[in-house]
């Protein structure tokens, strides 16, 4: 037995749901994960090994052989490829002296493609030692490689004049990172004094008075989906359970999302005390900050504002002086898996498993995490329920519309003069919105992520709401100088294609069939029928289990609805088939190995 590893695994009592906090400090610890690791693991939490694999290597950031003294992750995302991220890599390739995928001869560099790190407002960035590294250049590429070589530590490769504003520049973050926060509304307004909701309101409200003020607001989950907030805490509250949970969301893996990421750095107080009041609306005295990977350089941050609330009995025993009202947080971190966004992959995921979406019913609020009532909320609603309780919902439905109440949290970001994080009110036009971030020459806006949809200047006028345009906040411009299938379609598919959990048969080939019928239009190898076939595939994507499924061919079939005319003007309309199949480029490599020069 490795004395290290018994050691973390006896910090987490042996417990198999701490699965992914043994495998995260191992990693951390050692730099990787072993085959002897494994087996030790699964004898000490006495599950199977095939178990302990089947986690493992469901997620990005953990590896079976060593990475890299200097791992680099670099974000592979649209905006990070609109904002120069080829050169850099190219730059990253010849400095270091190995490919992509690849780590160099003497274990120093290992440097690896990684999905949306959540820094659109600031690319191309690159997560190197779980130290993030913004707006890169192949400039900054040599430097930070010189010193790497030079044996330089990882928070010795850019000094202090590089640390970005806010609480980035505190002590216990000391990031790069940039807030860029542009407009201020009601929710991330600083007219607040953290603990007054806690310590003034509470001790007057019963847990119903707590829901049913959150239902009087109107407000609806901010992560995408739009559920109803006091409703999911009122059903979780009437469930049967030994314990109810509350987890909060900060997986924000919809490439093009950044708000949450500012939300911790800014308002963490704020944040925990969201989750406290739905704790005690709930009835529960745990709860989970489901926090990306990508966001571990936040973790002594997080991890002191959590101590100091605890001291200032905003977190414990009996919090706010009301009696038996005892509620903690601890946070859980993911290891980079986009699926785990979905409320019932993050639950498996936090118990330790893969993070692969669950039937349903029956729902987290009835059954979830370890079995029991769980409520699962985003970031901004946790946030903003705060503000609800210590305002009231009047005062929320004062702004938006009759059926969005309130504010949304936009993250903005690809072709326009200010990126960056807006709140605005709903019913909020798309054109007012490109006028506010300085974006002309605007060919599309791709609204909601890769999941959401591509709209055409033609609805430009449609405004952010329920009913019209829904968005969980990821907002990315496209320039008329771009290319829609190459620069953003494709980009879209290869990501749902890498982050599908291969759970389903449709999602884990269908995405792979259409990106394929899309290369072939991009290459002029297309056909009229192609443009039908791709719609029908998109639309039997549907009866796939969770909602990456449902959405996966989405780039597709709203480009399909928004830019037709792209599509026509690539396709061959004469024909009825064109033979896909290249017998010269299958058999080059075959000819190549033996020497011969193929007779076609
Ligand atoms: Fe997994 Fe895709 Fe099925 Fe969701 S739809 S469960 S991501 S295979």
């Amino acid at each position: 037995m490795d004395a290290k590893i018994q050691e973390i695994i006896e910090k987490y009592n042996n417990d198999k749901s701490r699965l992914m906090d043994i495998l995260i400090d191992i990693q951390s610890e050692i730099g990787y994960i072993s085959k002897e690791s494994v087996i030790q693991i699964a004898k000490q939490i006495d599950i199977s090994h095939v178990d302990v694999e089947q986690t493992m290597s469901f997620y990005h950031f953990f590896t079976q052989s060593p990475p890299g003294k200097y791992s680099i992750f670099l974000n592979n995302s649209v905006v990070a490829d609109m904002m120069g991220r080829e050169g850099v890599r190219a730059s990253f390739e010849k400095e270091a002296g190995c490919k992509f995928g690849e780590i160099t001869e003497d274990g120093l560099i290992g440097r690896f493609d990684t999905a949306c790190i959540g820094m659109n407002d600031q690319e191309p960035a690159a997560i190197i030692n779980n130290i993030v590294f913004t707006k890169l250049t192949p400039f900054r590429v040599r430097e930070i490689i010189r010193d790497i070589k030079a044996g330089k530590s990882v928070s010795d490769l850019f000094m202090e004049s590089y640390y970005g504003g806010g609480m980035n520049s505190s002590d216990k973050l000391r990031a790069m990172v940039t807030n860029n926060i542009r407009k201020v509304g009601p929710v991330l307004s600083r007219n607040y004094v953290s603990g007054a909701v806690i310590k003034e309101k509470l001790p007057q409200m019963s847990a119903e008075d707590v829901i049913n003020e959150v239902k009087d607001s109107g407000i609806r989950g901010r992560g995408g989906a739009g559920f109803p907030t006091g409703l999911k805490w009122e059903f979780c509250r009437k469930a049967k359970g030994d314990k109810h949970y509350i987890l909060c969301n900060a997986d924000e893996g919809e490439p093009g999302t950044f708000k949450d990421r500012v939300i911790l750095t800014e308002f963490p107080e704020l944040l925990f005390e969201g989750m406290a009041v739905a704790a005690y609306a709930i009835g529960a005295n745990e709860g989970l900050l489901y926090l990306r990977y990508e966001y571990k350089y936040m973790e002594d941050y997080l991890e002191d504002v959590l101590h100091k609330a605890r001291a200032n009995n905003l977190l414990g025993k009996n919090i706010g002086g009301i009696t038996g009202f005892d509620f903690d947080i601890r946070i859980q971190f993911g290891a980079g898996a986009y699926v785990c966004g979905e409320e019932s992959a993050l639950i498996e995921s936090a118990e330790g498993k893969r993070g692969e979406p669950r039937d349903r019913p029956p729902f987290p609020v009835e059954k979830g995490y370890l079995d029991q009532p769980t409520v699962i909320n985003n970031v901004e609603t946790l946030i903003t329920a705060v503000k609800i309780l210590n305002f009231g919902s009047e005062w929320y439905k004062s702004f938006g519309t009759e059926d969005s109440t309130g504010t949304k949290v936009l993250s903005i970001s690809g072709d326009c003069k200010f990126p960056g994080i807006y709140e605005v009110e709903w019913g909020f036009s798309v054109r007012d919105m490109l006028d506010m971030v300085g974006a002309s020459e605007v060919q599309a806006v791709q609204v909601g992520g890769p999941s959401g949809s591509l709209i055409s200047p033609k609805d430009f006028d449609r405004v952010l709401c329920y009913s019209d345009l829904s968005t969980g906040g990821s907002m990315i411009i496209i320039g008329d100088h771009r290319d829609i299938l190459k620069d953003i379609v494709l980009n879209f598919m290869e990501f749902f294609i890498d982050e599908s959990c291969g759970s389903c048969s449709t999602c884990r080939e269908i995405p792979v069939i259409m990106t394929e019928k899309l290369k072939n239009i991009m290459n002029g190898k297309g056909i009229a029928k192609d443009i039908d076939d791709l719609l029908e595939w998109g639309e039997l994507l549907k009866v796939s289990r969770c909602g990456l499924g449902h959405t996966a061919g989405n780039p597709i079939l709203s480009s399909i609805k928004n830019f037709r005319h792209i599509y026509d003007e690539k396709v061959i309309r004469d024909l009825d088939y064109i033979s896909e199949f290249d017998l010269k480029k299958a058999t080059k490599e075959s000819c190549d190995y033996v020497g011969r020069i193929p007779s076609i």
